[in-house]
């Protein structure tokens, strides 16, 4: 199949689809795995607006534009084996001599120069056609659809259950905003870890999404409907999740004023932009998208206002008793900007469940079947089963996963590992593949949320214990590890999660093709990343990281 065989079967815009089976369209498939996974992040069952190249995240784009990707995909298709893709920002700008275990694409988006890296300045250069947002794995080609984060939300969800509910959460009303690409999880994560849930979103068609991957159980437009039936379920202590069309913040004020406090609340609006993805209250969506364009400004300032509203509404239901805490989204930065002085009185969900797990080096571990057939995901689920008997807890992970979870676009599985266990699982599917008992490769990535892979004060890395929270050598030093090591695609990006300004953080994909060259990566990058976030733990202070340290001979 030639270049324009592959754009017209597999990428004409807005319509991406990543090609399926064992035969190779690029020269290896090192060039074959990272062409898949970006045509995957674009797959409508994946993405959450191809046309616009929009992957998740508020505007975390997989390419800068069309053109750019047709770019991107016609040197991967052509790129050898001692050769790797530079890509800015979405666009393909240059290729390298390396060699065979170097990175086939190496990825740098959205990083500016400190003193330059904010809102404005990016919306500027972004206008200019130069730079574009990548988000966490949008840009880095490793999203893998709501799946991706249902796990960790999962844990997150439970976490709380047992920090504050003696781990019974049959009877507690959970309520956040957002059910967009990462939100969406929260609904299926929170009726799974027992909670009754509410949801809520301006745009139904993010909740008819959630319903058609049935990752939300009922849809309403009514308040009083959701009311009635999350009151009930909750007496009944029935874990049911509703999707609420409405402002969170309208929404929070009316629970307050009927006296309905949820035990625990959060958020996952697109809060980390205020321009791009929060929806002011007062506005309804097709309002909000016009003013974006109209005036800019007065969005902005109206999207300010109103976090900071929403935010006083957390406070008051905390101070009614709610276990309130910040879901990543860097809601109480913009808060406090929009004249919210006490929006830092709550946690975030690093500081409050997370960290103990990034001290012993565990994090998101996914991994996607490259021929598109679920039954290579059954194969690994069983193999982990198999090397992991004594974990009970990721044994019933794999089968819940399997009975809820729905694939979007190239089947997938995630599940948090630890130091030892990815490099035991890598070595693993490797052999799935040498031995032919999957009908093709298997990409292993992670999301930058990660132990060793991000500086974020206000999220990862909040309240580091020797308040080195802002300091981003350690995602730098992360991803030279990763190139060091034999990645098969790698990405440093600045922004994800909590928007331009806040956060700098590293991605990373290594291939499992069955080769004694991919095992050699293999055991060398899945050791090193969770080790560079013990280091860092370590270096801290941690005292669970020192003895992970220790343990693993570090
Ligand atoms: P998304 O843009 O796909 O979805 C955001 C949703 O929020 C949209 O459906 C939008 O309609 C809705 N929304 C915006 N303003 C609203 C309002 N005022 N009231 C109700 N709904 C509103 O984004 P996403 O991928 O779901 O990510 C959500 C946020 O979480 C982002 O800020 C992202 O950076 C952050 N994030 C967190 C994690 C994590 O692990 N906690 C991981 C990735 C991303």
């Amino acid at each position: 199949m030639n270049y324009s065989e592959f754009i017209n079967a597999y990428a004409r815009h807005p319509h991406y689809k990543s090609p399926t089976g064992n035969h190779l369209h690029a020269c290896s498939w090192q060039t074959e795995a990272p062409l898949r996974m970006l045509l995957n992040n674009l797959d409508t069952e994946v993405a959450e607006n191809p046309e616009e190249l929009i992957v998740y995240g508020g505007t975390g784009q997989a390419a800068r534009d069309p053109e750019a990707l047709k770019e991107i995909i016609r040197s991967l298709l052509d790129l050898k084996e001692n050769e790797s893709l530079l890509v800015q920002s979405g666009k393909a700008v240059g290729v390298v001599r390396t060699h065979a275990e170097a990175p086939r694409v190496l990825i740098a988006n959205s990083n500016l120069v400190p003193a330059w890296a904010t809102w404005q300045h990016f919306e500027e250069l972004k206008k200019r056609g130069l730079i574009m947002y990548g988000q966490m794995t949008a840009g880095s080609w490793i999203y893998i659809g709501t799946q991706g984060i249902l796990q960790g939300t999962y844990e997150t969800f439970a976490a709380c259950g047992r920090k504050y509910f003696n781990g019974d959460t049959r009877h507690k009303l959970l309520v956040s905003g957002g059910l967009g690409g990462m939100g969406g999880a929260q609904p299926l994560a929170a009726t799974l870890a027992g909670y009754t849930f509410l949801g809520v979103d301006v745009d139904p068609k993010r909740i008819e999404k959630r319903i058609v991957t049935r990752y939300i159980d009922k849809m309403t437009y009514d308040y009083e409907e959701a009311k009635s039936i999350i009151q009930n379920a909750k007496i009944k202590g029935e874990a049911i999740s509703v999707g609420l069309v409405g402002n969170i913040g309208d929404i929070l004020e009316k629970l307050l004023h009927d006296n309905i406090i949820p035990d625990a609340l959060t958020d996952q609006t697109s809060a980390h932009d205020p321009l791009n993805g929060y929806v002011p209250a007062g506005l309804t969506l097709q309002e909000a998208i016009a003013l974006r364009k109209s005036d800019a400004e007065e969005y902005k300032r109206r999207s300010l206002k109103s976090m900071a509203r929403h935010v006083n509404f957390m406070l008051e239901m905390k101070a009614k008793g709610s276990k309130v805490f910040d879901y990543g989204n860097n809601l109480r930065e913009f808060a406090r900007q929009g004249g919210e002085k006490r929006a830092f009185e709550y946690q975030g969900f690093v500081p409050e469940f997370i960290r103990p797990l990034f001290c012993e080096g565990k994090g998101p571990f996914r991994w996607v079947a490259l021929s598109g057939d679920p039954e290579d995901i059954y194969a690994t689920d069983a193999a982990l089963m198999e090397t992991f008997p004594e974990d009970s807890h990721l044994t019933h992970w794999l089968s819940v996963a399997r009975q809820k979870v729905i694939f979007q676009g190239l089947p997938a599985r995630i599940c948090w590992l630890g130091m030892g266990e990815r490099e035991k699982a890598g070595v693993v599917f490797n052999e799935l593949v040498r031995k032919g008992k999957v009908k093709a490769p298997i990409v292993i990535g992670r999301d930058h949320l990660d132990c060793g892979s991000v500086a974020s004060p206000n999220r990862e890395t909040e309240g580091m214990k020797d308040g080195s929270d802002a300091i981003s050598d350690w995602p730098l030093l992360n991803v030279m590890a990763n190139a060091s090591g034999g990645a098969t695609w790698i990405s440093f990006h600045h922004g994800g999660g909590v928007g331009i300004g806040y956060s700098q953080h590293a991605g990373m994909v290594v291939l499992a093709d069955g080769t004694d060259r991919a095992e050699r990566c293999l055991r060398r990058v899945l050791h090193n990343d969770p080790a560079t976030g013990i280091f860092r733990h370590a270096d801290a202070g941690y005292e669970e990281a020192i003895a992970v340290r220790k343990k693993y001979n570090l």
